[in-house]
């Protein structure tokens, strides 16, 4: 997790920083691309409905 973590889906979409119940998630499933599984750079902070929203799927509609 970041230092100060806030969902980059929000901030990125509607420039809200939501910071209550955020998790990472994966942006490449990490069944798809094991090696991008440590990537920092593919990890996305999401709140908790968002990720709900993006669920398994492998890719993101931002
Ligand atoms: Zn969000």
């Amino acid at each position: 997790m970041k230092e100060h973590p806030y969902c980059e889906r929000c901030w990125s979409k509607w420039k809200i920083i939501t910071t209550e119940n955020v998790q990472g998630h994966h942006i490449k499933s990490f069944k798809d691309y094991p090696e991008l599984r440590l990537d920092e750079n593919n990890i996305a902070i999401l709140c908790r409905v968002r990720n709900l929203q993006v669920g398994d799927s492998s890719e993101m509609d931002w």
